[in-house]
């Protein structure tokens, strides 16, 4: 494994302390590649697709890693069921949820870096990351 073939996100990994073992970089490439929103099983899948000696469990630590690391959150947008997970690049993603047709509408700036530096002195917490949500009618279902 050479540095130039690392992803930010894998060097990021690496920065915090953490080994790329095979499964943790099979999991972050799912994730790059698959297209924003994933479900534990379709991970599963394009990982085994990959290299099937990769099995569930490590799957899943890897998962519970990028999560703590807020590389990725579980979001329930497509079902009420199994979370979709969603990368968080920089540190935030962001959604607007039709309530209507469950049309959701992706969108960079938040504006949120105030506020979280607020937060982080009023509250003396240290925050990595942010998953935002509104709610309401698309264009399509408002008019
Ligand atoms: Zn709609
Ligand atoms: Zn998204
Ligand atoms: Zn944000």
């Amino acid at each position: 494994m050479t540095d130039r073939a690392l992803s930010p996100r894998a060097q990021r990994l690496r920065d915090a302390g953490h080994k790329l073992t095979n499964a943790r970089l099979a999991v972050l490439d799912a994730l790059e590649t698959g297209g924003g929103h994933m479900t534990s099983t379709e991970i599963l899948n394009r990982v085994n697709a990959r290299d099937a000696s990769i099995g569930r469990a490590s799957v899943f630590r890897a998962l519970d890693l990028f999560t703590r690391l807020s590389i990725i959150r579980p979001t329930y947008i497509d079902s009420s069921m199994t979370p979709a997970y969603v990368m968080l690049p920089d540190g935030h993603h962001h959604h607007i949820i039709c309530t209507n047709c469950n049309r959701v509408i992706e969108f960079e700036d938040c504006g949120l870096n105030r506020l979280a530096a607020e937060l982080e002195r009023r509250l003396n917490v240290q925050l990595t990351g942010h998953l935002l949500e509104f709610y309401g009618l698309c264009d399509r279902c408002a008019s």
